[in-house]
This record gives structure tokens, C-alpha cells and sequence, in this order.
């Protein structure tokens, strides 16, 4: 799969003599992130020749994962079941865009309490859905495993040697993982969290075998999914100026960083960066639905 590096020209780059490119893995698939896209493929490899016919997943009303669950599944021959967090969904999932279109590719759904949804990995959980839906292979929520940190180590490509900083967003650090696994000696990876939080060193220590790696902390903004009017601004200026589409819960906030912490002259004078684009965007519009409910701006489409 090769995705185009897209050089970024504008002034404030020039200015601070930084070079900019973005990965846009964003094209890979319309409704697949793509990041989504690499955890997959070995999952999805691995489920048929272990003799699967059903995917069964976890995750929220808005996720990524269960959209492009549902669609990969499809695409391979799948059936698909998403647990998701909220029971009150049941009655209104109609008017959620992600699980619209999650239904749309044949996902069945089973919602669960948010208590029960944070017992999913125990085996007692586990022997329930089994007893409940039969035989399925089990994708993580936000699928990450060491199958899809493999995939995501197929990012990066001998073209990409010249970069001295590679840019990720992080939810559950899978991608940054991959990242890190297949950048060079020379090169730094720097996750910007999408959600607060101090267990995601330890975990992506579980799949990274790299210390070549930091996370960069300060624009979570408040946490998972939280926006604000600063930050969907600079989203619907960013692709004016750059025609990048960015969505609201990943890229858009390691982008607002990126270029902060390029105000601040952070990175020094002639550092080439590279900025994965992971996708998301199927959850534009869920979220211009939240927005105009709390009267803030809403993201250009
Ligand atoms: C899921 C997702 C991430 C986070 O990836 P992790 O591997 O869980 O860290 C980043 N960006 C987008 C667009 C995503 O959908």
C-alpha cells in the first residue's frame, strides 16, 4: 500500500526553516481509518486461516474501530458483532452516524452497560458472548494486538529515511509501536495522546522495541473526544489553507501541537518532520452533531 508524503507550504514553516510533510494514510479507504486499516490486515489474515467466519470487537458510540471493523469485515467475508459501551444506545443508535454506518456494512450490535463494558476482558464476559454469539475471533477495542503492531510497522518506507521527527497521534499507542519498530537509529517518533493518561508509556513498552520514542502530552485537550472553539478553528484553517481534512479527536490535535511546538521553536532550524495522517474522519460528523448541540463551531466539510 503506498501513501502519498504531502509537503505542507506555509509561511510560518518557511519562517522557522522546518520542512513538514504528512503522511496521508487518510486515502486508503474511505470509511476505514488508516491506521485502522494496517492493525487489520494481519488480524483479518489470521482469523481466516485460524477458520473464523465472525469478527467480534468493542468500543464506542463514535469509534474508528467498530467503523472500520464493520466495513473490513464486510470487504473480507466477515460477519461482524460490536459490543459498545452504552446500553442507552439501543433506542437512538439510529441517530449515531458511526453505528449507521457500521450497520449499514452488516454489524450486529449488543449493547452493554459502561460497568459491564469495562469487565469485557474477563473470562467470565468472554464465556458469556461465546455462549451468546459461538465462535469469533476477538479484536481488541481500539484493535490493538501484536498482529496489528506488525501492520502498522509497514507505515514507514525506505523513502521516509530522511525525517528526523515522525509524528503520530496516540489512543491506545498500537500505531505509535509500529512506528517506532521500523523508524531508523536517526529518527525520534513523538506520540501526541488523544486522551489523558499515564498508563500508555507502559503499554506501548509493551510493543515497541525501540527507545527511540517520547509522548508529547499537552494537547489532549481535557481528554478523549473533548473539543474546543481554538481547536476546530485551527482545524477549518488548516484545511483552507492546505485542502487536509483533520479530524477532530486524533489528528487534528497532534497537528495543533506540531505547529505549536514549531511556534516555539522546538524543533531546531532544518529538522524535516513527517506527521502520520491516521484517518478518522468518518467521525466528523458525529461530532458536528455534538457541536451544534453545545452551539460551538462546526468543522468545515
Ligand atoms: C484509532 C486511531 C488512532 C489511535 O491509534 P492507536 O494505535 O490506538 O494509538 C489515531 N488516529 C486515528 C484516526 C484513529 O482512528
Amino acid at each position: 500500500m503506498l501513501v502519498p508524503d504531502q509537503k505542507i507550504d506555509l509561511s510560518i514553516l518557511e519562517e522557522k526553516g522546518v520542512t513538514l510533510y504528512i503522511k496521508r494514510e487518510d486515502t486508503i479507504h474511505p470509511h476505514i481509518s488508516g491506521n485502522k486499516y494496517r492493525k487489520l490486515k494481519y488480524n483479518l489474515l489470521e482469523a481466516e486461516q485460524q477458520g473464523h467466519t465472525t469478527l467480534l470487537t468493542f468500543g464506542g458510540a463514535f469509534s474508528n474501530h467498530i467503523a472500520a471493523t464493520a466495513c473490513a469485515g464486510k470487504e473480507k467475508g466477515f460477519e461482524t458483532i460490536g459490543i459498545i459501551r452504552g446500553e442507552e444506545l439501543k433506542d437512538s443508535w439510529q441517530e449515531n452516524p458511526t453505528l449507521r454506518l457500521a450497520r449499514d456494512h452488516g454489524m450486529e450490535f449488543h449493547f452493554v452497560s459502561r460497568s459491564d463494558y469495562r469487565k469485557k476482558n474477563e473470562k467470565y464476559f468472554l464465556d458469556g458472548l461465546n455462549d451468546a454469539f459461538g465462535k469469533f475471533y476477538i479484536l481488541p477495542e481500539g484493535g490493538t494486538n501484536t498482529l496489528a503492531v506488525k501492520g502498522c510497522e509497514e507505515i514507514l518506507t525506505e523513502a521516509d529515511v530522511k525525517f528526523d521527527f515522525i509524528c503520530s497521534c496516540v489512543g491506545t499507542g498500537g500505531t505509535v509501536s509500529g512506528l517506532t519498530n521500523s523508524a531508523k537509529a536517526h529518527q525520534t517518533v513523538w506520540g501526541f495522546p488523544a486522551l489523558k493518561g499515564d498508563f500508555l508509556k507502559e503499554d506501548i513498552r509493551k510493543f515497541a522495541r525501540n527507545e527511540n520514542w517520547d509522548l508529547i502530552s499537552d494537547y489532549h485537550f481535557g481528554g478523549y473526544a473533548k473539543v474546543d472553539a481554538s481547536l476546530i478553528n485551527f482545524i477549518n484553517t488548516f484545511k483552507k489553507e492546505t485542502g487536509i481534512p483533520l479530524d477532530p479527536v486524533y489528528t487534528g490535535k497532534m497537528l495543533f501541537g506540531i505547529f505549536d511546538l514549531i511556534k516555539k521553536d522546538t524543533f531546531k532550524k532544518g529538522a524535516q518532520i513527517l506527521a502520520i495522517h491516521t484517518g478518522g474522519l468518518q467521525g466528523i460528523e458525529g461530532m458536528n452533531l455534538a457541536l451544534k448541540k453545545r452551539n460551538l463551531p462546526l468543522l468545515d466539510v
